[in-house]
């Protein structure tokens, strides 16, 4: 596949300044991103081409009239091009399944 220089993945997301070979990348291999983008941490990158990616949130719980701390965690696939390490701030796009875990890509660094 011929590589362009400027893709648009949509989402309003900056190209990373890496370059990749990676198909499974939404900017330089045919990965297509749709569904549900959220942000958050990365806690983890120690898997090939992987992040967890947490994120907290707050539910209210109607009977106790109080809020209820709660997290999130996903596994999401990391690209070379951006390869977020712990401590970073990335979205992350939903994808079709990438592996058993993944179904999620991390598109930028916030
Ligand atoms: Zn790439």
């Amino acid at each position: 596949m011929k590589q362009k220089n400027k893709k648009d993945i949509g989402l309003g997301a900056k190209p990373p300044k890496g370059v990749c070979n990676n198909s499974k990348c939404p900017w330089h291999g045919n990965l297509k991103v749709r569904g549900r983008i959220f942000r958050g941490r990365v806690v983890s990158s120690k898997g090939k081409n992987t992040a967890i990616v947490k994120w907290d949130y707050y539910t209210y719980i109607r009977k106790y009239e109080r809020y209820e701390r709660r997290n999130t965690k996903i596994a999401a696939h990391n690209p070379e091009c951006i390869s977020a390490v712990v401590g970073d701030a990335v979205r992350i796009a939903e994808c079709r399944p990438l592996s058993k875990s993944k179904s999620f890509v991390v598109v930028e660094k916030i």
